[in-house]
């Protein structure tokens, strides 16, 4: 029987399988894409994110650090340094590459394919997968937003306010900043990251369900900055709010956006999906599994907030309209914003 058998080899299974093979538990992943494996993501990894990244021993991925976030409004622009070092700009195929390597180094072995029934008999978890079954003490559920596997153990909770989707793709063209740019217009938001000395990622949020250039004509200013060709496909992710009954079912436990997700909008999924693997894989050792409902709560409660007020004032064209100028005139406010996010 396996010790640990992780459902998705996204950032928060590979993470989850990485920690429990530190812990010298015999873990297993199973993923049905082959690596790299790329996803619409805004690609801005916050500075506690890249550090929970070298803890676990990660080589470096590629990427270009960036200094902070900055709002954009019309002439409206704010900006926040991070305090304890910088982010990393990371296309997803990097951080996917290096995750795998070091896993891999540790002897997780990665089987191809889905999870598509569990059941728990006794002190093992049952995981029929599309060829085959797999026998496991712990079954993580790390298979993203629309978790299959929450869905199935009807620990899905209706989703409540407005359903945002995200679209990403990448333009060659220089960087022309090294912060974050989060650009607000009415109706969406568009999210750029630098990942390379020649590449940016443009991730546009929004409730309205348009083609990527519909929502990228509503940033004539960034529209203006991007003069080099789009040289990746359109990519998108959504309804990004999802709630979740509970994290811990027994024998199953969720882990990164099968945890449950607010939206896109601050930008620290990523590292929440790091470290909450963590967590995860502490309270196993210490033979507690229980205890992971607090400690995601604990480690998630600041961030989930914080982006829930944000979506909720964005909801609502008067107050959208002054998220920036507000910003602008209480930097200090932004400031500790940022720096809980970061
Ligand atoms: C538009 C957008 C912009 C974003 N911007 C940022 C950002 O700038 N910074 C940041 O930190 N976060 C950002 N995020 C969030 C970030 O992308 C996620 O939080 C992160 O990908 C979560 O990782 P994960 O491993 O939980 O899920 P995923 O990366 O989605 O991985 C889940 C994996 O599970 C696999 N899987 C699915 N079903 C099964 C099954 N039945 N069995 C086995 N495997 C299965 C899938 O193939 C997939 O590889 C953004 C998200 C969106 C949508």
């Amino acid at each position: 029987m396996i010790d640990v058998l992780v459902a998705g080899g996204g950032p928060a299974g590979l993470a989850t399988a990485i920690h429990a093979a530190l812990a010298g538990m015999e873990t297993v992943v199973v993923e049905p894409r082959p690596g790299p494996i790329d996803k619409a993501c805004g690609e801005g990894l916050m500075p506690t994110g890249a550090a929970a990244l070298a803890d676990l021993g990660v080589a470096a991925p590629e990427g270009r650090p960036f200094l902070g976030i900055r709002y954009v409004y019309g002439r409206h622009r704010v900006q926040a340094e991070f305090r304890n070092g910088p982010g990393l700009g990371v296309r997803r195929t990097a951080l996917h590459a290096a995750l795998a390597a070091r896993a891999r180094d540790l002897g997780v072995r990665v089987v191809p394919g889905r999870v598509a029934e569990v059941r728990t008999a006794g002190e093992a978890v049952h995981a029929r997968l599309t060829a085959g079954e797999l026998r496991a003490r712990w079954l993580v559920a790390a298979d993203g937003l629309h978790s299959p596997i929450r869905a199935r153990l009807g620990l899905d909770l209706p989703s409540r306010g407005p359903r945002r989707y995200g679209l990403r793709r990448h333009y060659r063209v220089a960087p022309w900043t090294d912060f974050v740019e989060v650009h607000w217009a009415p109706g969406g938001e568009a999210y750029v990251t630098p990942v390379a000395d020649d590449l940016v990622g443009v991730a546009v949020l929004s409730g309205e369900r348009r083609p990527y250039d519909e929502h990228l004509a509503r940033f004539p200013a960034l529209l203006a900055r991007l003069d080099g060709p789009p040289v990746t496909p359109v990519r998108g992710a959504g309804p990004l709010r999802q709630r979740v009954r509970r994290r811990v079912a027994g024998r199953v436990l969720l882990v990164g956006d099968a945890a449950g997700y607010v939206d896109a909008l601050t930008g620290e999924g990523i590292t929440l999906a790091l470290l909450s693997a963590r967590a995860l894989v502490g309270c196993l050792r210490a033979g507690r599994p229980e205890d992971y409902e607090t400690a995601w709560r604990r480690l998630s409660w600041r961030s989930r907030l914080l982006t829930a007020a944000l979506v909720r004032a964005r909801g609502h064209p008067p107050a959208a309209r002054l998220i920036v100028p507000a910003a602008r005139r209480l930097p200090a406010v932004f400031r500790a914003a940022v720096r809980t996010l970061a």
